[in-house]
Parts: C-alpha cells; sequence; structure tokens
C-alpha cells in the first residue's frame, strides 16, 4: 500500500489574470479522509477540478497511484479510480433510482442482467431500496446525495472527491449520510477527499486537511492540528 495515494506538486492554476492556486502542494493519504478548507475565492473548487481532471493546472503535476495524470480527461481518470460528486446533484430525473446506478456500471461495459444485480448492491449500500424503482427526480436532497454516492461508488474507485455532500440536506438527514461515507472508507478502503462548508461534519469525518487563502496553502496536517491554526479558528468557529 502506498503511504500517498495522490499528490498535488507545486501546482498553479490562473484565469486570465487571476491566480486560484500558488504554488500548491498536497498528500492525501491512502485510506484517510482529506478536507480543504478556506473561506470564499480560496481556492477550493479549483484544487478539487484539478484533481478530478475538470482544471488543468498552468503548471505542476497531478499525481495518482505514483503515476503522473495531470495531462489525462476526467473520464480516464474516473477510469483509474478517481469518482466525484457534485454539489449540485446530476441524476437522471426521468429514470429509475436502480437505473441511474446501473448507467454508471454500463459506462464500464457491465452485461446487463449483472449490471442489475451489481446497482442493486450499491442502491442497498446507500439505504435506497425502497425507492429502487422510483423515478430519481421524486427524491428528496437527502435521498438524491445518497443516489450520488452509490452512482460515484458504481464506478469502483480508489479516490472519491465529495463536493458539498451534506449541502442543502435537512439537519435529521445528516448523520445518515456522514455515517454512509465512514462505512464507504472502512468497509471499501475508499479514500475521501471532501470540500465542505460544515466544520461539524469537517470534524466528524476527516482525518487530515489543507486550509488555502488566496489560493496560497496556509498550513496542512491532521484535522485536528489545521482547526486550531488562528486563521480557520477565525474563520471557521468565529474566533477573534
Ligand atoms: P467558494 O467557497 O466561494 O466556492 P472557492 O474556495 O471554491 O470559493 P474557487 O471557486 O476555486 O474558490 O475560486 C478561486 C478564485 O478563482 C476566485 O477568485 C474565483 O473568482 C476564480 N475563478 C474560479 N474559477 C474561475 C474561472 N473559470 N474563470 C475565472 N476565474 C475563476
Amino acid at each position: 500500500m502506498l503511504a500517498d495515494l495522490l499528490s498535488i506538486e507545486k501546482v498553479t492554476v490562473a484565469f486570465g489574470g487571476i491566480v486560484a492556486l500558488k504554488d500548491v502542494h498536497l498528500s492525501v493519504r491512502d485510506g484517510k479522509t482529506t478536507a480543504i478548507l478556506g473561506p470564499n475565492g480560496a481556492g477550493k473548487t479549483t484544487l478539487f477540478n484539478v484533481i478530478a481532471g475538470a482544471v488543468s493546472p498552468t503548471s505542476g503535476t497531478v499525481v495518482f497511484q505514483g503515476e503522473d495524470v495531470t495531462a489525462q480527461s476526467p473520464s480516464k481518470r474516473c477510469h483509474f479510480g478517481i469518482a466525484r460528486t457534485f454539489q449540485i446533484t446530476q441524476p437522471f430525473g426521468g429514470l429509475t433510482v436502480l437505473e441511474n446506478v446501473m448507467v454508471a456500471l454500463t459506462a464500464k461495459a457491465t452485461p446487463m442482467k449483472q449490471a442489475r444485480a451489481e446497482a442493486a448492491s450499491y442502491v442497498d449500500f446507500v439505504g435506497l431500496s425502497a425507492k429502487a424503482d422510483d423515478p430519481a427526480r421524486v427524491l428528496s436532497t437527502g435521498q438524491r446525495k445518497r443516489l450520488e454516492l452509490a452512482r460515484a461508488l458504481a464506478t469502483k474507485p480508489r479516490l472519491l472527491l465529495l463536493d458539498e455532500v451534506t449541502g442543502g440536506v435537512d439537519r435529521p438527514s445528516i448523520p445518515e449520510i456522514l455515517n454512509l461515507i465512514r462505512r464507504m472508507r472502512e468497509e471499501r478502503g475508499i479514500t475521501i477527499v471532501v470540500v465542505e462548508h460544515n466544520m461539524e461534519v469537517l470534524f466528524g469525518l476527516a482525518d487530515d486537511a489543507i486550509f488555502l487563502n488566496r489560493g496560497e496553502v496556509v498550513v496542512t496536517g491532521t484535522m485536528a492540528a489545521v482547526a486550531e491554526h488562528d486563521s480557520v479558528r477565525r474563520i471557521y468557529l468565529g474566533d477573534g
């Protein structure tokens, strides 16, 4: 097992005159959950997109499982084992919950019968079996987030990128989603990178963290150590 599943090395991203990331380094430990923290405009989404392959760095490299994947497309990275969820979930509303998961599988050329059984196991894992035959459009926000997790699981990721996975979800449904994410890591050994504004959620999930400000790394380390940093306390805990 590699110590670091993913490393971001000296990554800079410039959008015209705006430098969204500057010389960013990040190591993501295998089997752990890493949080990307920072105030608005800090570069969190850009870093997330650099890992997923949706944004190409102006300079620097992205290394996944020891391979330089900087030039690889998002779909190629998905094939290598990098999956992502979206802040705004994007299921096919007219398809059933089960079919939505099957689509993620058939993209990998799984035979239909096998796809159905396999998709059912992911739907069950995320606790949506009772909704398997309902159209995705009738799901609540929390259920849609869980469907999104099932679709990501169907791509058999080594690394899962979660964008605001509890955003818009009613409070009582949040623990269920957190529990699911912990199970993904513990039972399936999936490494997770998360962008999330809710600090309570982050404390419940993250082992490690990186805190960005204006595109630069302010501090990295364990979640507990990063949370103690003055700038982090100021922004997330309202100190000072
Ligand atoms: P938020 O918490 O508000 O979502 P963030 O930390 O995710 O912010 P980014 O969205 O990564 O920050 O943005 C970092 C900087 O890069 C901002 O100044 C933003 O305006 C700029 N930026 C991001 N994407 C683009 C783009 N496609 N074109 C131009 N500028 C961009």
